[in-house]
């Protein structure tokens, strides 16, 4: 953790300073803000705590309720979600309270006895090890409550505006408006208090609506679901019980001969949450389902699990949750097909624009990646570091994330809707599982070439960081204090960009003054070259590292060189004081080398890494004319 330059911290170093708004921010919702965040859960709540990194953007989060989720809700926590935590700085809490999912089992009827079920099969979670981050259960409530205490700690003191909820909106013509930095017009109204009832209107600069999937925020920009028209309904309990079956605290997919159940084991213990599945439901018949008593459930339960029972000592939620497969035309208020067409002001994330089964545990994981995606734009626009054509690339981004999950997870429900005899053999659905586990993981997303995506040129340097998809984390020797560390660990979610200079083979040396090293060269031409970033779009008083953080790696081991050795751009000045910060100058291990493990060149690479983690481009050591046209696309003059 990066603390005390700014002078000495002696307490939580956790809790930064209030700046920009976060100072006096006042308790009531003001009449103007830079962004309108509708609704607390896991895509509002993200967004918030990305933006209080932003203090000056001013931010509100209304939401309808009267003060936080209590129970209930999503619960599956997939290893790029605990990924984004790490950077939250929460990760080490949440793992430490969740339930951890290292194997799934799966159950049938069995052949000798079709009433009874037998175990089939019991593959590894993470077979391939494609995270070092496990697979969670946690409570959304839980999810929701980190994220409220770091955005309560950064510097925005975002908290959120309970018992307040959203109306309507008009956008007017930034052109033309009154106030063309605020020109949506929001009703909203309180819910709670003495002052429920009343309207007023407020005025915002972008509205982010994360208001679940009968989002008003989106019918107000005129946005509708397509897809299913059936809902699938599940009986949903959260219970503490007693049982004979001995998979209890294993997730499991089981199918008998009298319907399905998909079990989750929950932290703590004893807890455990079983879907008992209810099928396909018209729109007409969705009220009698939603009837559907715990009484019923729990005996439909102990039907699916013969010969095993279950005996139930306290019901602590059950719902009836009820969803089917629907993707919006469009995330934003602008026309996709029109370049033309004035860019963004209203934005839905998260269940307003996507919805799916909750047999691949996605829900709240891909909502918190369309809050993160969206947050450090707006904070990037807003604060005028770039243009707001940046926030174009939103809706394109996340529509393809969101289509590429509603098709995997229509194939996983249906598979596992399947009776064992009639898919192609036994084990079809557990190898499926195994197959495509990346995917529920949440590390299948790609995305395409775009104003801050490069083309896929320069990949063979960096073949282990994909153009478009998340940096994978590696290990690395941390030169000053010879500590091995992570190195995708050690970006935080501060809305910087990152930059990783992987050098080649030749020894560090801080000797800029010659061309003869590369990395030398290049870390001149940062530092002072008129077309790079660093010099470029830094603004006066600015750190060096205020916009985009370096840091370099060298092959060689730690024993074999000092920080001093490496150049002054990779020690910048930091804070208050202006201390030489040393913690961005690695080396390899001798038994891990990221340079084998991630396919870096020997002769070297850059690899570009935007505020959310994913990999915008790969650059030779000398590509310097590339990379400031690069980051010319990003920043704003
Ligand atoms: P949500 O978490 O739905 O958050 C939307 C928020 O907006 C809510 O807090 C809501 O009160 C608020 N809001 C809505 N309208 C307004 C308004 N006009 N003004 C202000 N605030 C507003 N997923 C699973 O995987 N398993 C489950 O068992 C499961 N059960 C669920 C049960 C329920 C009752 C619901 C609503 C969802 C459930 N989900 C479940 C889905 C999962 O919780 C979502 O996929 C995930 O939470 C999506 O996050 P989100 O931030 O987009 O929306």
């Amino acid at each position: 953790m990066h603390f005390h330059h700014h002078g000495y911290v002696s307490a939580d170093p956790r809790i930064q300073a209030a700046e920009g708004y976060g100072i006096d921010r006042p308790d009531e919702l003001p009449d103007e803000v830079d962004v309108l965040i509708v609704g607390t859960g896991p895509a509002g709540m993200i967004a918030a705590a990305q933006l209080s990194q932003f203090p000056d953007v001013s931010t509100r989060i209304i939401e309808r309720r009267p003060g936080r989720l209590e129970i209930g809700q999503a619960d599956g926590i997939q290893a790029r979600s605990v990924e984004t935590f790490q950077a939250f700085g929460f990760a080490e809490e949440i793992i430490r309270e969740g339930y951890h999912i290292t194997e799934m089992a799966f159950w049938n009827p069995d052949q000798e006895n079709p009433e009874h079920i037998i175990r089939t099969g019991r593959p590894k979670d993470d077979e391939t090890g494609i995270s070092e981050f496990p697979h969670l259960i946690v409570n959304q409530a839980r999810v929701l409550d980190y994220f409220a205490q770091f955005a309560l700690q950064s510097p925005g003191r975002i908290t959120p505006d309970y018992g307040i909820e959203f109306v309507d909106l008009q956008v007017e013509d930034p052109a033309t408006a009154a106030d063309p930095k605020h020109p949506v017009q929001v009703t909203v109204r309180h819910t709670s208090g003495e002052r429920s009832g009343e309207e007023r209107t407020i005025r915002a600069g972008y509205v982010v609506g994360c208001d679940g999937a009968r989002s008003q925020v989106r019918k107000s920009i005129g946005r509708s679901m397509f897809g299913d028209q059936a809902n699938h309904a599940w009986g949903v309990m959260d219970v503490l019980a007693n049982t004979d079956f001995p998979d209890i605290r294993t997730k499991c997919a089981i199918a008998s001969k009298h319907g399905n159940i998909l079990h989750i084991p929950r932290e703590g213990g004893h807890l455990f949450r079983m879907y008992v599945d209810l099928g396909e439901v018209p729109a007409d018949a969705s009220r009698t389902v939603r009837q559907t008593g715990v009484e019923e459930i729990i005996a439909k339960a102990n039907e699916i699990l013969t010969p095993y029972s279950i005996d139930v000592r306290d019901v602590c939620w059950h719902s009836v949750y009820e969803v089917g497969h629907r993707l919006t035309n469009a995330f934003d208020d602008t026309d996709e097909d029109d370049p033309n067409s004035p860019t963004p002001r209203v934005f839905i994330a998260g269940d307003a624009c996507h919805t799916h089964s909750a047999k691949a545990g996605q829900g709240m994981n891909v909502s918190m990646q369309d809050g993160f995606n969206l947050a450090w734009k707006l904070g990037q626009v807003v604060t005028g570091r770039s243009t707001d054509e940046l926030l174009r690339t939103y809706s394109l981004e996340r529509r393809v994330t969101a289509k590429n999950l509603i098709d995997f997870d229509k194939e996983w429900s249906t598979l596992m809707a399947t009776p064992q005899e009639e898919l192609p053999d036994k084990a079809y659905l557990e190898q499926f599982y195994v197959k495509t586990a990346e995917f529920p993981a949440g590390f299948m997303t790609e995305y395409t070439e775009s104003m801050i995506t490069a083309s896929a040129a320069g990949q063979e340097l960096a073949t282990g960081f994909p153009v478009g998809k998340r940096f994978k984390s590696a290990q690395v020797n941390r030169v000053c204090d010879a500590f091995p560390v992570h190195l995708g660990h050690q970006a935080k979610a501060d809305g910087r960009w990152r930059v990783y200079v992987f050098a080649d083979s030749q020894r560090p040396t801080n000797d800029t003054s010659g061309a003869e090293s590369k990395v030398a060269a290049l870390a001149d031409w940062l530092e002072s070259d008129p077309q790079s970033p660093l010099v470029r779009f830094r603004r006066p008083g600015d750190d060096l590292d205020a916009l985009i953080e370096l840091s370099v790696i060298y092959q060689q081991e730690h024993t074999e060189f000092a920080f001093t050795d490496a150049p002054q751009v990779f020690r910048p000045l930091v804070g208050k004081l202006q201390l030489e910060y040393l913690e961005k100058i690695y080396a390899t291990l001798p038994d891990d080398d990221i340079f084998e493990a991630r396919g870096i060149s020997r002769e070297g690479a850059v690899v570009v890494v935007r505020p959310d983690q994913y990999v915008s481009g790969v650059f030779g050591l000398d590509e310097h004319e590339r990379l400031g046209e690069f980051f010319a696309g990003v920043f704003a003059p």
